[in-house]
Formats: C-alpha cells, sequence, structure tokens
C-alpha cells in the first residue's frame, strides 16, 4: 500500500557509477526520437523517430553520408541539445525533461567527449587541459593533480604532461584529449570523427587505446567515422541515412590476438 502520492515534479538526480547494478538498464536509450531544424521558411528534418539502445560496454560506430543526421544524433547522445520529440534516457535518467543546470550535471558526470580537432586549449599544459572537467567539478587542486596523472599514464603521455598542445603531435593531442574525456571516469565516451585529422598509422594507436578502453573498463563507446576499417572493429554499426536508422548490425567478434606474435614484433622493434 502507497501512502505517498505521485511526485509532481522530476525526482532528484541519481548518477550512475561505473559499477552496473543487478537490474541494469540500458545505458542509452531513445524512444521516437526526432529533431528538426527550422531556419526560415524552410524546416530540416534532421533526425525522424529514432528508437535506439545501447548497453553498457559496447563499441558501436554511427555511419552514414555526409548530412545523413549522425551529429545531430551525437549531440542529443551528449546532451548539447535536446530532441523535438521523443525520450531520451541516460542512465535511467529522461535528459530531454531536465533542466539546463541538470544536463550540465548529466554531461560532467556520465560523459566523455571526443571530438576531430582534439579541442585543446592551445597556451594550456597537457596535465591542465586535464584537469579541466576536475575544475568544473570544484575538485581539490591536489586530488585532480593526482587523478590528470592517473588518466594522462593511462593514455601512456606521463612523460609530455607540461607540454602544450603546439608541442604535441596530433597523436598525443588526442591521447591528451582522450585523458581528459576520461579523467571523471564517464561510463559513455562520444567521439565524432576522433581520427579524422590523423594519419593512418596514428588513427591505429588512438583506436587500440579507445578499444583497450572498452575492453578494461567497460566504457560504452559511441564512435561516428566514414573510415569501413574503423567501423569494422566496433561491435555494432548503426547506418544513418535521411535522419533514419537504416541499418543495425553486430560485427562478428575478432579472433583472439595472438600474444606471441605481438610480443615478438615489440621486441624485435
Ligand atoms: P552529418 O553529421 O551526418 O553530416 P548533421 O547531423 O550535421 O549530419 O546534419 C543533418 C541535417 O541537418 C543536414 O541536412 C544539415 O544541413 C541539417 N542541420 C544540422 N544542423 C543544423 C542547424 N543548426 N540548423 C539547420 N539545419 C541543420
Ligand atoms: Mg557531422
Amino acid at each position: 500500500m502507497s501512502r505517498s502520492p505521485a511526485p509532481r515534479s522530476n525526482p532528484p538526480l541519481r548518477l550512475l557509477s561505473r559499477e552496473p547494478s543487478a537490474a541494469e538498464p540500458a545505458l542509452l536509450e531513445l524512444q521516437g526520437v526526432g529533431k528538426d531544424y527550422v531556419s526560415g521558411p524552410e524546416v530540416v528534418h534532421a533526425l525522424i523517430d529514432v528508437d535506439l539502445e545501447i548497453p553498457r560496454g559496447q563499441f558501436v560506430a554511427i555511419v552514414g553520408a555526409s548530412g545523413s543526421g549522425k551529429s545531430t544524433l551525437m549531440n542529443i547522445l551528449g546532451c548539447l541539445d535536446r530532441p523535438s520529440y521523443g525520450a531520451y534516457r541516460l542512465g535511467g535518467i529522461d535528459v530531454g525533461a531536465r533542466s539546463v543546470d541538470e544536463r550540465a550535471l548529466v554531461r560532467n558526470r556520465l560523459l566523455g567527449f571526443i571530438f576531430q580537432g582534439f579541442n585543446l586549449l592551445p597556451r594550456t599544459t597537457a596535465l591542465e587541459n586535464v584537469e579541466l572537467p576536475l575544475v568544473y567539478r570544484g575538485l581539490p587542486r591536489q586530488k585532480r593533480r593526482r587523478m590528470a596523472l592517473e588518466a594522462l599514464e593511462q593514455v601512456g603521455l606521463l612523460e609530455r604532461v607540461s607540454h602544450r598542445p603546439n608541442e604535441l603531435s596530433g597523436g598525443q593531442q588526442q591521447r591528451v584529449a582522450i585523458a581528459r574525456a576520461l579523467v571523471t571516469r564517464p561510463p559513455l565516451l562520444l567521439a565524432d570523427e576522433p581520427t579524422g585529422n590523423l594519419d593512418s598509422r596514428t588513427t591505429l594507436e588512438v583506436m587500440d587505446l579507445l578499444e583497450k578502453l572498452v575492453e578494461t573498463e567497460r566504457i560504452t563507446l559511441v564512435l561516428v567515422t566514414h573510415e569501413e576499417e574503423i567501423a569494422a572493429r566496433a561491435h555494432r554499426v548503426i547506418t544513418v541515412r535521411d535522419g533514419r536508422i537504416q541499418d543495425d548490425s553486430y560485427n562478428a567478434p575478432p579472433p583472439p590476438r595472438q600474444k606471441a606474435d605481438a610480443e615478438h614484433s615489440e621486441s624485435e622493434a
């Protein structure tokens, strides 16, 4: 028998940690989501009736022609934009129904972003760039520093912490950006063409790193790409076309790694 009346306003925010509970809902859930852009007399239906569920620990590639709606979808997943209609739940929270401040909190707690252009602060060291999300969180300096160093260690950049972005290669800059995205330990990483500005060797390095994070940290990675080789590495490939999901399919799991071979080639290098 329930005596308390149904709450009128939204319940307080309960944000997930990375640890799953027994009855875990999908990390992301879109139901009938659409996005219309009005520009002058024209309406662009950038997303139309999108239904999508993504569980924890999945690596999803989003592919599709230019203008198909990939970035619009990512902006909604990243709580940077709201759907025009439909519901988007992230970690069980109906984010579309939340205030601007609450969505900013959700972004800071649950999400890490990686961009094609790295988006690092130019006159700021790698360490300070990685600390920034923790500054917004109001953490004390020592704790920020320790967490930022841990994240830089995770991406293999401990010996570059005092370098500024223009003193780093493209691949190193993107690794700093990945450390910045990871430092808050979010369950979800969103990446819009993260290797678009990188050469093929560096692309492999960055993809190896992202894959390792999915495997070891059970991070969910949603990554926009137009490169087939990258999409082939994902668990699942979603093709967007004219604002709709045209195809949603799973890649066969890769064969187990040949550990002896990897060690062999490393010792030769
Ligand atoms: P993609 O990332 O797949 O290239 P987008 O999501 O950027 O595609 O764009 C989808 C459609 O929405 C395109 O037709 C684009 O021109 C339009 N669009 C995107 N952003 C806006 C905006 N802010 N105002 C008006 N139209 C937009
Ligand atoms: Mg785009």
